[in-house]
């Protein structure tokens, strides 16, 4: 089944249970201020659960586009190192406003996975909120427990706390426990070694999450305590490439048809090989990843900037740069040319990437060659110096001169002397960073006169270490 017959079937079930299939929402959101880009299906259907706006249809089933890089979910550091967090990804979706609630969302769910598409029901696992001990006192969902108890055996069912299985919006608003649909793809060998049952819940790669029932049955109130809500609503969100990667059997979400076209490209442009190196794989499934969030950001109309949203694209594209850069050893744009592959797999999908093929590739080629040069400056600079330093450690801040004036990513530095054996005075970088922000911050505050406004660090915040960590990580990963 390809990747495009998937979603067509995810949305051709829930039309059957008359729901409406409906386009996605725009992934740059332009009207929210507490929301730079939607990061999960129900975010478009926000006031329906608020009940300031009433649902046209009651029940409702989409693909939405989603992207997971800042605020309270951001996944960008683990994506290319694991191999089923994506920055941009498609949550497929069902919902039920004040409609249907727990029994047909679980027994849809089940009859979906396991006799519409067939995945062996030895494989799967369900979760159950246990209930909790603080403030709220909330009781376990029985009612949950017991619609899952009549279908499958209770040794499939694990009970998980108020972080895992219980949702909320935010500090206030509609809330409630949800139901998740984990999926064991290991060995049988495996299996029989290490119960599944275990792992749910625990970063293994090959025991994952697919699908989130959330149950919005309460409304925090401004105090904090939790009321009945008269109209009960549901909520449900799969990822689209994990779905992908269970039912084309394949063990990471690279692996499926909505990446290997993309990864087929890197390895042609870059003259790379997948598969046979942990830091060129990593470096390849970022760029693979990376490409799309950029470009769909870019048909949503979101270019890259120095500014809010616009910066945390131009970040994204760059973090894709530098790992080319550094393990694949591009030193010419070439992320541009994935747009043509990227348009061929997903543009029946999503037209909007067609419509701005040509745009997505101008900005994305500019976007490089500006960045490269920066790239190859700095290296003339940080070899001077290189040369100047004595004994083997660089100072701090030269190295956030290096960062801050020319922009120059630290975690390049610090690799580059690592190579060279020397090592960077990171307390040094570290202060003078500290006290570049307190500058600005009093430099904002005194240009402002009365008006005191903080400059907003949060997005300027130090991402610095990045391939190093990469490194780091990639040991734990090797051990799992
Ligand atoms: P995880 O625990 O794996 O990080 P989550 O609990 O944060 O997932 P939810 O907020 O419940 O995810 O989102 C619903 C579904 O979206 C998840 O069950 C998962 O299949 C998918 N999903 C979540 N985050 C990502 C991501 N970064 N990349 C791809 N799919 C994702
Ligand atoms: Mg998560
Ligand atoms: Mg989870
Ligand atoms: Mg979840």
């Amino acid at each position: 089944m390809t990747s495009n017959d998937i979603r067509d079937r995810f949305l051709n079930f829930f039309k059957e249970k008359q729901h409406k299939i409906v386009a996605s929402a725009p992934m740059v959101i332009k009207d929210d201020p507490t929301l730079m880009f939607t990061n999960a299906g129900m975010n478009q259907f926000k006031e329906f659960f608020l009940g300031i706006n009433e649902a046209k249809y009651p029940r409702v089933t989409d693909s939405q586009k989603c992207l997971r890089v800042s605020g309270k979910h951001n996944d960008l550091e683990e994506v290319g190192k694991d191999t089923y967090h994506h920055t941009m990804f498609e949550m497929l979706g069902n919902w039920s406003f004040g409609d249907y609630f727990k029994e047909e969302a679980i027994q849809w769910a089940w009859e979906l996975l396991t006799e519409e598409l067939k995945i062996d029901k030895d494989s799967l696992y369900v979760s159950v909120f246990e209930g909790s001990n603080d403030a709220d006192k909330l009781a376990m969902d029985t009612e949950a427990f017991e619609l899952w108890k009549a279908i499958v055996p209770e040794d499939r069912i694990i009970l998980g706390n108020k972080k895992d299985n219980f949702w909320e919006m935010g500090d206030q608003g509609p809330c409630g426990p949800c139901s998740e649909i984990h999926v064991d793809i290991r060995s049988a060998e495996e299996k029989v070694k290490v119960s599944g049952a275990s792992l749910v819940n625990a970063d293994h790669p090959l025991v994952v999450e697919i699908w989130n029932l959330v149950f919005m049955q309460y409304n925090r109130k401004a105090d904090g305590s939790l009321e009945s809500l008269p109209a009960k609503h549901v909520d449900t969100g799969m990822g689209f490439e994990r779905l992908c990667m269970v039912l084309q059997g394949v063990q990471s979400n690279y692996d499926t048809d909505v990446f290997t076209p993309l990864i087929r490209e890197i390895e042609t442009i870059t003259n790379s090989k997948y598969g046979k190196s942990e830091d060129v794989d990593i470096a390849i499934r970022v760029i693979a990843d990376h490409i799309r969030a950029v470009s769909f950001s870019i048909a949503d109309g979101q270019l890259p900037s120095n500014t809010g949203a616009g910066y945390v694209i131009r970040r994204i594209l760059r973090r894709a740069i530098r790992y080319g850069f550094t393990f694949l050893d591009t030193k010419t744009p070439f992320m541009y040319r994935l747009v043509t592959v990227l348009t061929d797999t997903m543009g029946k999908a999503f037209p909007e990437l067609k419509e701005q093929h040509q745009l997505i590739e101008n900005v994305i080629k500019e976007e490089e060659h500006s960045f490269l040069n920066t790239l190859d400056q700095g290296l003339v600079l940080l070899d001077t110096i290189v040369q100047k330093t004595k004994g083997q450690v660089v100072d701090g801040r030269k190295a956030f001169e290096l960062y801050d004036t020319y922009g120059f990513p630290i975690d390049l530095t610090a690799l580059i002397l690592g190579e060279k054996g020397l090592s960077l005075d990171e307390n040094g970088f570290n202060v003078a960073m500290q006290e570049q922000k307190d500058r600005s911050r009093s430099a904002s505050e005194i240009s402002k006169e009365d008006w005191i406004v903080l400059t907003d660090d949060t997005e300027q915040e130090f991402l610095g270490y990045d391939l190093l960590e990469a490194k780091v990580k990639l040991v734990k990963y090797r051990k799992v």
